[in-house]
């Protein structure tokens, strides 16, 4: 599985061979860039070869979903490649036309999860504050793709000030998750408001930025916007690099910035068909971001929204990646592999199983290379803690216990007695109220 030099050069060259800086605005600044952006096929043959046919697809498919490129991401394509993966990322596709059985409109129901328009509150501690719209780049495989660049929802500073509101009016918020669109096409000094904003709030103990400049606009990750960031510490980043070709001199550059300035690094990589889905492919990406500084965090399985059914992978296919990373390369290298659950059930991770057996105090487990070993358990019966902990929910104040009291953490919480789950309107807990002098055979409510 690990490449060999020789394959790690040619990847070097070949990247080096399609960063063309000599192509128009691709080294300019980030604002020249967003004003240079590639929204037609005829800027765009600029950098790649495009057929008549194509030419017609790709205008069929930008009615419905508009393109935008940065010149610089534009000079990573191969020129003659269709399927080079930068292209596949940037370029619409007829493809994206067709609503596919399965396809829903806001598969996560993050509109729905809203209690004010902006914020996306899931999960207890933490919220996912959407600040902008607007993308350097729109791709192609974006489960936001319903909004992103949409004039009319744009999202105006009376809407970030309730947005910001909720969070200081719900102690619970102890990290802010700040995503759009890219926060960082915000102005500096818009970003740098709402950073002051988050800051003064007591409980939100840390914020974090999800971006995707520094994959196709790296220019944007300038010594404005660092010293801004670095008055707001802690702020974490997390980006968004699919493919080694992606991770060019200047997002080394960008990278570099945002690590030497102490801000901690992610990255959240989509699983896409025909771009990266490949074992090789992701273990080169993880490698390419861990010596940049940059911790794989999320890989996930493509969402299922409007239009990018043609990017969605078996999940099985992630589950190959992971048994081909876990064990093979640094545990730090590794991304937690999930899958957003449809509906707004958050994310769910998966992986291969490692446990294959258990017997009387006996767990047999399994290791990457195939060895299976058994760990015998301690011949203890429960764990025994002292009563005046400062960190147990049984000492707490009623409104800071943390102990979950949802999911399966509630079966194993000390402080209730809670011996079961059970769904919602389950049918067979209905059967219990059967009233046979009613005689009906109806469910009674
Ligand atoms: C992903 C996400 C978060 C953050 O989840 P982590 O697992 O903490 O990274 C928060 N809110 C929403 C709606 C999300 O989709
Ligand atoms: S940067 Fe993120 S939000 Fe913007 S188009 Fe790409 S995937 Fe969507």
């Amino acid at each position: 599985m690990i490449l060999q030099p020789t394959q790690k050069e040619t990847m070097s060259q070949k990247i080096k061979l399609h960063a063309n800086n000599t192509r128009p605005f691709a080294d300019a600044s980030w604002k020249e860039q967003l004003k240079h952006l590639i929204t037609t096929v005829d800027q765009l043959r600029e950098y790649v070869n495009i057929t008549e046919q194509e030419k017609t697809e790709i205008e069929e498919a930008m009615v419905k979903f508009p393109m935008a490129i940065t010149p610089y991401y534009a000079s990573l394509m191969d020129p003659e490649d269709p399927r080079c993966p930068v292209r596949k990322q940037a370029i619409p596709t007829s493809k994206e036309l067709i609503i596919a059985n399965a396809d829903i409109e806001d598969p996560l129901a993050e509109d729905h999860d809203s209690p004010v328009p902006g914020i996306t509150h899931r999960y207890p501690d933490r919220v996912l504050l959407l600040v902008s719209n607007q993308c350097a780049m729109f791709c192609r495989h974006c489960t936001r793709k319903r909004m992103v660049g949409d004039d009319n929802q744009h999202v105006n500073k009376n809407q970030l000030n309730d947005a910001i509101n909720y969070i200081r009016n719900t102690p619970g918020v102890r990290d802010v998750l700040i995503s759009g669109g890219d926060p960082f096409l915000l102005s500096t000094k818009r970003l740098d408001w709402i950073l002051t904003e988050l800051n003064a709030i007591e409980h939100v103990e840390i914020v974090r930025i999800g971006t995707r400049t520094p994959v196709v606009l790296p220019q944007r990750i300038d010594d404005e916007l660092i010293a801004m960031l670095k008055k707001h510490q802690p702020v974490w980043v997390n980006t968004h690099f699919n493919h080694p070709r992606e991770v060019t001199e200047q997002s080394k550059t960008a990278l570099r910035k945002l690590a030497d300035a102490g801000i901690p690094l992610g990255n959240q990589s989509v699983l896409l068909r025909d771009v990266n889905d490949c074992p090789m492919i992701i273990q080169n990406l993880v490698h390419r971001m861990v010596e940049n500084r940059v911790r794989p965090y999320y890989l996930y399985q493509c969402d299922l929204s409007r239009g990018i059914e043609h990017f969605r992978t078996s999940i099985s296919k992630g589950i190959e990646i992971m048994e081909m990373l876990i064990g093979h390369t640094s545990g730090f290298a590794v991304p937690t592999y999930v899958v957003d659950a449809p509906g707004g059930g958050g994310k769910i991770p998966v992986m291969p199983n490692y446990l294959i057996s258990m017997g009387s105090r006996k767990m047999v487990l399994r290791n990457y290379e195939g060895v299976i070993c058994l760990y015998s358990e301690p011949p203890i019966k429960e764990t025994t803690c002292p009563p005046d902990c400062d960190y147990c929910d049984r000492n707490m104040p009623a409104g800071q216990k943390w102990a979950p009291d949802v999911g399966v953490g509630k079966l194993f919480d000390q402080t209730n007695d809670v011996i079961s789950i059970v769904p919602e309107n389950l049918e067979r807990v209905q059967r219990r109220t059967y009233d046979a002098s009613e005689g009906t055979g109806e469910p009674q409510s």
